[in-house]
């Protein structure tokens, strides 16, 4: 109400919720929680330029594989009442935006080991690279920031120690879920521990701000041991070249694409910057096991075909990226040729199906055969996301006094409230970026009373 909209300072009663990016789209997460006139944020992303309004959808006059980043002027206004930054997770949608953001706040980061790592390779180039004030927890540690005190929960996703977070303050508490999915046989990392989340029932959770991706989503949550066994029975089956394309920071599914390679009798190498980058992490953190070698990549090109397998970036379509050279016969390690097979082991982020398409039909016309999810009935791609069915499971659980779903359009979002609902959450706040949600005292949502933007980033 006015009151808010004069000081925008929440009191020693209040907890609100506050995003500045990510809520209302899949991409750029930064969220900010207010209490007693104090600020804490988590996550700080960066997401591709793909236009919010479909109208404008089409190639030409959008620069899309630039990057953008949230309008973070609210807080940055406020920065003597930014506590710290906390970063959940080592995805691009919720650190990507650090090292345009962070140097206007110069607050601490606080997150685990291999995030920690990731961030500070961003920063390599920067002089601050040095005085960086990153504090490492580990899972499970609990610490006061200001008047935040911050639990640490291990929960599974598609990337290594992703963390969701306990926040309890003396007006309330709230479970930030993070991105999130229930997995027993994560291939790295330990499975979903179920009695964690359970015993957050008795915890009495004022609110669960919770990821949305897949909240429309009603087929089975695969593990990524099935995909690990899918991708196996799809590249025994090719006599040339395998290239898959995949994220780069999916570690897991780069330890199966090599043990992929080991089962399969063909060697493999990466193309790509991002891809040398992160296996270099998970090598560094203990995630690469030993065992399992990566060729250097000038050695592929002199293999007989049916012993290489290529891991590339560029699985969006990017048109600088690995796979996009290689389908336009112009990559300095390898040419690929007709009879060699393409895997793409990851989905089209909505907006790059163009970029996607064009490259398919660069390599189906040199009859390079491309195998898309659709074009198998093996796994070999899982999501890291939570379907209905973990949605429901996990509001069960957790019992909540409120939802507030996240992560997701307006479409995710009102599906993940309604799921929220079925399952006895008694109240479900749904808005979008710039929107106040006040958890307590009492819950509802203070619309647009911020404004928030996405701001172009040069690469
Ligand atoms: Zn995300
Ligand atoms: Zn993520």
């Amino acid at each position: 109400m006015s009151i808010i909209k004069n000081s925008l300072s929440p009191s020693l009663s209040d907890l609100w919720f506050l995003p500045l990016g990510g809520t209302g789209e899949i991409g750029m997460n930064l969220n900010l929680y207010g209490h007693s006139h104090s600020w804490l944020m988590v996550d700080c992303g960066s997401t591709f330029n793909v236009p919010l309004d479909p109208a404008q959808d089409h190639l030409e006059n959008v620069k899309r594989h630039g990057m953008v980043i949230p309008d973070a002027q609210f807080i940055i206004e406020r920065k003597d009442d930014l506590q710290a930054i906390v970063l959940t997770h080592a995805h691009e949608d919720h650190i990507g935006a650090l090292l345009h953001i962070w140097p206007q706040l110069q607050v601490p980061m606080y997150t685990t080991r291999f995030t920690a790592e990731v961030i500070r390779r961003k920063f390599y180039r920067e002089e601050l690279y040095y005085e960086l004030p990153i504090v490492e927890v580990n899972p499970g540690d609990e610490l006061d920031l200001g008047p935040f005190t911050v639990k640490w929960l291990p929960i599974t996703h598609s990337i290594p120690e992703t963390q969701a977070l306990l926040i309890t303050t003396e007006a309330g508490r709230v479970l930030h879920t993070a991105d999130w999915k229930i997995d027993d046989e994560p291939v790295i990392g330990n499975k979903f521990k179920k009695s964690r989340y359970k015993a957050l029932g008795s915890k009495n959770i004022t609110a669960m701000v919770c990821d949305s991706t897949n909240a429309p989503k009603t087929d089975d949550v695969l593990s990524e041991q099935a995909c690990l066994n899918g991708l196996t029975q799809v590249v025994k089956a090719q006599q040339g070249r395998v290239v898959v394309t995949c994220f780069a920071s999916n570690i897991a599914r780069l330890v199966s694409l090599a043990q992929v390679a080991i089962t399969t009798d063909r060697y493999m190498a990466v193309f790509g910057r991002a891809l040398e980058n992160m296996i270099s992490i998970a090598r560094q953190c203990g995630y690469w096991p030993e065992e399992v070698q990566v060729i250097p990549s000038r050695h592929i090109g002199y293999l007989p075909k049916h012993e290489v397998l290529i891991v590339a970036t560029g699985s969006q379509g990017e048109p600088r990226a690995a796979l996009a050279k290689l389908a336009r016969n112009n990559h300095r390690w390898c040419d690929l040729e007709a009879g060699d097979s393409v895997i793409f082991s990851s989905m089209v982020i909505p907006g790059n199906e163009a970029f996607v398409d064009k490259i398919t039909q660069q390599l189906k016309e040199r009859e390079i055969r491309v195998i898309q999810q659709e074009d198998t009935q093996h796994t070999i791609h899982v999501s890291g996301h939570a379907n209905a069915e973990n949605l429901a499971q996990m509001y069960r659980w957790v019992q909540p006094d409120c939802a507030i779903p996240t992560h997701g359009e307006s479409y995710h979002m009102d599906i993940n409230a309604h799921i929220a609902q079925q399952n006895g959450v008694p109240s479900q706040l749904t808005g979008r970026n710039g929107d106040i949600f006040i958890i307590a005292p009492s819950p509802r949502v203070e619309r647009q009373m911020i404004v928030t933007d996405r701001q172009p980033i040069e690469q």
